[in-house]
């Protein structure tokens, strides 16, 4: 490694370890790390998997690499020697920004566990130049910036590989780009990335505003475009279309070019559709095996039938996508007829609306064809694969039980384990040996040490390390000064009302008053948020000024700001999310019951010692399972309830709120004068209102549960032993996460790789 360093070192840059810069070491560690992946054996078999994804969060990947490759603590050693730190040389690389949240960052677990258990399985996505946005917290408020993070040497090959994709008034020319995706000790794969040719990045004016209607410019610039307007749900379906058009084009070439007829295409291909978002795939390759590859339409739909799966990641409503057919006879009218051919053979299937793919307002589902024209329907938690089965699919679960099944989601450990808590990594392989990488159940032998006092110590002391490392980079990078002895108490994920970050608001809202009326508590506690909201999402920005503004309020109490502290971490991604989870003492996982799918965030924050507090939600119930009652703190009603609750219409915020003076005090004080002095009435009013007349998600509802479990588990913390015993255990428990076991039941249930 050393003296191939040096030699890009000096051919690059003419300089050597000693003098070359961090930007210019890490390209070098870069390229050479390219160089090794490109000479790794690739995997191979006769069934190929596509894993479908409009998102791929695949975070930094430079030390990610090294690890997997095996070569992580040689570069960190050499690296040493010459007076660097490979933490402060990933400073350098920019994180590349081709996801949203949790379904993107799966799917990136995901490609690390294919590669990993030596299956033949790539991805395919689109290469925003632009991401999502960059989240600048300015005045109070969220600001979205264009965050670009293509750079002319980066972690992208271009593979030379060109597809043209028609649209209804013009043709756009597709590039593929690969990006290596090496498995932990095993072979490579790649992540497609498809960028369009005459992509302009100059088209973007203010923050990210940019033409909608300008596709041959703006198609890949960013991921999700505001769809507030028609304009911009229209650059939806055009950016969707392009996806699965170039992914349909390069599985008919290489099935092909592996050997294979593409009449046989269900025997070596495995499409995965993850989510609803490239639901096109399935009339676009109906579309090219009938158009160009001369089959008849029967054998068309029986072979697309038989490769394509399909993964279903939420239960709300405004998320299952519906298009209007005018978009598609707008952008892609080639598919119109295949759409409305696919209906009408559903239709024959059933005659029930509600599996209909088009509805009498002229829209399509496209969830409905994926389940339709799919031979697999999954959910992503026990609890979520029950309830589409019960109630949000049920039409289709009677219609077709067999393709219903179940595949809890998972993490990489390499990534949430290995990298993020190298202290807690040398540690477990000091007492239970190194196993437990390769093999996640093997964490369970450290339940054998539960009453050590020596280790449990030993783990205290690993966490306030990783606190003290989160204080050191909170401090640089936003001048925020944490206090180390304090409680971390840390909700971070995508800002939306189900997920409740206004509970905890109104929870901080609580303890503030408390602590003025003179109730200190024991320790001092740090709330800390990280959320990036929609820009459309006008609540959602609400509830991000809410937060901030809080903040504010406390920090300039002297009676309150030395017990607590409220702390908004700027542009929540997975670099931050790495310094943020090994430091987390509660993980806050309060999504209103039925509502989250399964949370990947929970897995996270567990397998690195924080205990939850949590509704019985998503895998919230499964991670309350493993690790028993007494180690995890639940609250709130239960999926059923809720759903009741919705079917009879029966919830009402106002009742709650009338009724109650502490809550009506809570949520007043939203609008009160202290609140008002430092935010915006608009904002804060909206938020306050729409809590006691909507409340869609049930705040209130669970509100008082919420503050009493909070309660006992900050005075729980007192107990330093009783505390990290139950962190032990959770860590111990979290083997069952590990993505390399959701990829080996995918694998064994819908792929048979
Ligand atoms: C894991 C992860 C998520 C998903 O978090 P949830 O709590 O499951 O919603 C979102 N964003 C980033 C950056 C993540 O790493």
């Amino acid at each position: 490694m050393e003296k191939r360093l040096q030699n890009i070192l000096n051919e690059r840059f003419g300089k050597t370890l000693e003098n070359a810069t961090s930007q210019e070491i890490y390209l070098a560690l870069m390229l050479f790390t390219k160089e090794r992946m490109e000479a790794m054996p690739k995997n191979t078999g006769a069934r190929k998997l596509y894993y479908v994804s409009a998102e791929f969060l695949i975070g930094k990947l430079l030390s990610n690499n090294l690890i997997n490759l095996g070569l992580f603590d040689e570069a960190q050693e050499l690296l040493a020697r010459y007076g660097h730190e490979l933490t402060a040389i990933e400073e350098a690389e920019n994180e590349p920004s081709l996801g949203n949240g949790g379904l993107g960052r799966l799917a990136a677990c995901f490609l690390d566990s294919i590669a990993t258990l030596d299956l033949c399985g790539d991805g395919a996505g689109l290469n925003y130049h632009d991401g999502l946005f960059y989240q600048r917290l300015a005045d109070n408020k969220q600001r979205e910036e264009k965050n670009p993070w293509i750079t002319p040497d980066s972690w992208l090959n271009d593979t030379g590989v060109r597809f043209q994709v028609p649209f209804g008034d013009f043709t756009l020319d597709s590039i593929l780009y690969d990006i290596s995706v090496p498995g932990y000790n095993g072979h490579c794969n790649n992540l497609h990335l498809f960028d369009v040719a005459t992509v302009d990045e100059s088209i973007i004016g203010d923050g990210i505003s940019f033409d909608k209607q300008d596709i041959a410019h703006n198609l890949t610039l960013f991921l999700y475009p505001d769809d507030s307007d028609e304009a911009g749900r229209l650059l939806r379906v055009y950016q969707q279309y392009f996806l699965v058009s170039s992914t349909a084009q390069l599985i008919l070439k290489e099935t092909k070019e592996r050997g294979y007829k593409v009449q046989d295409l269900h025997e070596h291909v495995v499409v995965q559709i993850n989510d609803t978002h490239p639901t096109m795939i399935i009339p676009e390759l109906i579309r090219l095996m009938t158009e160009q590859e001369g089959m008849s339409m029967d054998d068309a739909i029986r072979e697309v039938q038989l490769t394509c799966a399909y993964t279903n990641h939420t239960i709300l409503a405004e998320a299952l996508e519906k298009w209007p057919m005018s978009f598609m006879r707008k952008a892609v009218p080639q598919i119109v007829p295949i759409i409305e051919e696919l209906d009408r053979r559903a239709k024959l299937v059933s005659n029930d609306p509600r599996v209909a793919i088009l509805d009498n307002e002229d829209r399509v589902h496209m969830a409905h064809i994926d389940i339709h024209y799919g031979y697999s329907v999954n959910g992503v938690a026990a609890l979520h694969t029950e309830i589409l089965k019960a109630s949000e699919l049920r039409p289709f679960y009677e219609l077709y039980p067999e393709k219903f099944n179940n595949k809890t989601n998972g993490i990489t450990f390499r990534r949430w384990l290995l990298h993020c808590n190298q202290p807690l990594t040398a540690y477990l392989e000091s007492l239970i040996g190194d196993g437990f990488k390769k093999n996640a159940e093997e964490l369970s032998k450290l339940l054998a040490y539960q009453n050590d006092e020596t280790v449990l110590h030993q783990l205290e002391a690993i966490k306030h390390q990783n606190k003290e490392a989160l204080a050191a980079f909170l401090k640089e990078t936003q001048g925020i000064t944490l206090n180390t002895d304090s409680i971390f108490d840390i909700q971070i994920k995508r800002l939306h009302e189900y997920k409740r970050q206004q509970m905890n608001v109104l929870y901080a809202i609580h303890k503030y008053l408390e602590i003025k009326r003179g109730s200190i508590p024991a320790r001092p506690i740090t709330m800390i948020f990280g959320a990036k909201a929609a820009p459309a999402y006008i609540i959602a920005k609400d509830i991000i000024h809410t937060i901030l503004c809080l903040g504010k309020v406390v920090e300039n109490d002297p009676a309150v700001r030395d017990h607590l502290k409220i702390v908004m971490i700027e542009n929540y991604n997975v670099t931050k999310a790495a310094k943020l989870i090994p430091a987390c003492d509660i993980s806050e996982q309060i999504s209103l019951a039925s509502k989250e799918a399964s949370g990947t965030g929970n897995m996270k924050l567990m397998l690195n010692g924080a205990l939850t507090l949590g509704t019985r939600d998503g895998a919230n119930v499964e991670i309350a399972e493993l690790v028993g009652e007494e180690n995890i703190y639940s609250f709130g009603k239960s999926s059923e309830e809720v759903i009741r609750l919705y079917d009879e219409a029966s919830y009402c915020a106002a009742d709650i709120y009338h009724n109650d003076a502490h809550i009506a005090e809570l949520v007043d004080f939203i609008v009160g004068e202290e609140m008002l002095a430092t935010g915006d009435q608009e904002n804060l009013e909206r938020l306050h209102h729409e809590l006691i007349s909507k409340d869609w998600f049930m705040t209130l509802l669970d509100l008082n549960e919420y503050i009493t479990v909070k309660e006992k588990m900050l005075a729980d913390y007192e107990d330093r032993t009783a505390w990290t015993r139950k962190t032990l255990v959770n860590i111990a428990k979290a083997g069952f996460f590990s993505s390399d076991r959701t990829i080996a039941e995918y694998n064994d249930d819908i792929w048979h790789l």
